[in-house]
């Protein structure tokens, strides 16, 4: 006797530009069935599929920072529920008071969109006596630096999420895609031409 179960999955499709919503769910569900038509090696059977969501690439992404320190790593007070379905305490409810786990304390927060209110940033630096400096053109860098700002509040105030100093070039590439990954919408910038070799 066999048993039915459910296995819920994600299946990430590239479509084409410019197909409107009922035609992207038809080809989504052809290319299902053409998976779903091929013979199963494992001794189970897939006996249907339902297409649930169709979810789109978003926007925009909110971030909530410390207004204190400009740290991401921040919580809010909040109420559980016991959800028996899940077998899990879920949210409930979210309360006034925000804490800072960077700072220690309680604090307010600021609300940046991804998009439009943060950039992903890079700099070619060279030393000097005392400190360094930015690069000027035709200079070789002796370091570089990446960072994830907030842009210019209202007052000017400018966050720093994330500051990585003293990277040679390809760590400064990996650090700039890491932060692609971590922040996708975010516009990167480079502040330097890149040497043509
Ligand atoms: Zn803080």
């Amino acid at each position: 006797m066999d048993t039915q179960i459910t296995a819920t999955v994600t299946l990430n499709f590239d479509i084409p530009e410019g197909l409107d919503a009922q035609v992207q769910r038809a080809r989504i569900e052809d290319d299902l069935g053409r998976l779903y038509d091929a013979d199963s090696t494992t001794g189970i059977a897939c006996t249907g599929f339902e297409v649930d969501a169709i979810k789109h690439p978003s926007t925009s992404r909110i971030h909530f920072l410390c207004a204190g320190c400009g740290s991401p790593d921040v919580r809010a007070d909040a109420y559980a529920a016991w959800d028996v379905e899940a077998g899990l305490w879920v949210m409930h409810s979210v309360y006034d008071d925000k804490s800072c786990e960077k700072c220690g304390s309680s604090c307010s927060l600021i609300e940046v969109d991804e998009a439009t209110g943060m950039e992903i940033q890079a700099f070619a630096m060279v030393n000097e006596e005392d400190g360094s400096r930015q690069a000027q053109n035709g200079e070789t860098p002796a370091f570089y630096d990446v960072m994830v700002t907030t842009n210019p509040a209202s007052e000017g105030e400018i966050h720093t999420l994330h500051e990585l100093d003293d990277l040679n070039h390809a760590q400064m590439q990996k650090a700039i895609a890491v932060m692609q990954d971590t922040y996708l919408l975010a516009p990167v910038t480079c502040h330097f031409r890149e040497e043509v070799q």
